[in-house]
């Protein structure tokens, strides 16, 4: 395979006349068979993106959810999302969201249909992004468990159920969204590597987890201030992936403070590189891009290396994210090019599986 497959951590604008630009949550602007057919050429716009970039492992850019975690939770029983409740996400901000008051089960399949669509209009790998485990705990009110980690494991329990039927649907990468592992380390040791692999255990696909800053909103923003000048999150929790099952796992590079030498702690894995910053509205050029590439090269070898985004694009204008796609696709290509003429970063004596 060529080295340096290009992706995304997964969500991507909508299109303004099927949901609100900029905006986290935000509403529908089409009803019953409209909004269905508006989802579906959504659907068909950032494959389009994707593709015409040169993204190699492409998704569906979330476009047939309102938001990454809830839509998945609003679909299952034993949550009752008519009476929210308000609680504060990640220790950072509050929001409206669903509250569990019984056992939770899942009713349907919720998005085995999207990825059949998704996998009949494109011969590109699919990757596909679900909520992780913990993620999802930390996104409602538990009025029943009164435990997260004891609702973590029915959450894995679900999730494994819609992740089979995905890869069953022609989905290549199942991805687990856990920015709440960048939160919560002492549960990340204690039951969320556990609930996480029992999430992804026999899928038969490459599974993957996104760990990240979250996105390029007011309030991650804010939190990120207080972090200092070294992000160490990921040095406690890489370790224990690196045990893990679980195939590839992505993290933050772009602008960010995470020192890049913790993908060390991420041997044997592939590691999603986070090459474009969701939080700036400025896109990078190529060459910046190659630069972010080249660095992590140091620490994982390229066909090991996934340069992909930080975090989701929903909350940047659509043009700013096309064009953030046709950065990372363009840098990787230049630093492909570099490693085919032999003159890695690491000089020309030194061959790829060395670095
Ligand atoms: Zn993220």
């Amino acid at each position: 395979m060529t080295p340096l497959q290009t992706t995304i951590a997964g969500s991507l604008p909508k299109p303004a006349w099927l949901a609100t630009p900029k905006q986290l949550w935000a509403p529908w602007l089409l009803e019953g068979d409209a909004l269905a057919e508006g989802k579906r050429d959504a659907v068909r716009l950032v494959l389009d993106d994707q593709e015409a970039a040169g993204i190699d492992i492409v998704t569906d850019g979330e476009q047939t959810r309102r938001h990454f975690v809830t839509t998945f939770i609003e679909a299952l029983e034993g949550v009752d999302f008519m009476n929210k409740k308000t609680v504060r996400i990640r220790n950072r901000y509050d929001a409206d969201v669903p509250m569990v008051v019984g056992p939770v089960a899942r009713r349907h399949a919720v998005f085995a249909g999207d990825a059949k669509f998704l996998r009949a209009q494109t011969t590109k790998r699919l990757k596909f992004t679900l909520p992780g485990p913990m993620t999802m705990v930390d996104t409602l009110y538990d009025g029943h468990y009164k435990s997260r980690e004891k609702l973590a494991r029915e959450f894995a329990t679900i999730l494994n159920q819609e992740a089979r039927e995905l890869v069953a649907a022609g989905i290549d990468v199942i991805q687990f969204d856990e920015p709440a592992f960048n939160v919560y380390m002492d549960e990340v040791r204690d039951w969320g590597i556990a609930t996480l692999e029992k999430a992804a255990a026999g899928l038969g696909c490459t599974t993957a987890v996104h760990i990240c800053y979250g996105y390029g909103i007011k309030a991650n923003n804010d939190w990120k201030k207080t972090l200092g000048s070294e992000w160490r999150q990921y040095e406690s929790t890489f370790p224990l992936l690196a045990g893990s099952k679980i195939d590839q796992v992505s993290l933050e590079c772009a602008n960010s403070h995470v020192p890049l030498e913790l993908i060390g702690l991420l041997k044997g894995k592939d590691v999603m590189v986070g090459a474009i910053d969701v939080a700036s509205d400025v896109v990078e050029t190529p060459e910046q891009v190659a630069a972010t590439i080249r660095a992590a090269m140091k620490f994982v070898a390229p066909e090991k290396l996934y340069p992909c985004t930080n975090c989701g694009m929903v909350p940047l204008a659509r043009e700013v994210a096309s064009a953030k796609l046709r950065a990372l696709a363009a840098g990787a290509a230049l630093v492909r090019r570099e490693l085919q003429q032999g003159r890695g970063p690491a000089g020309p004596h030194q061959r790829i599986g060395e670095i």
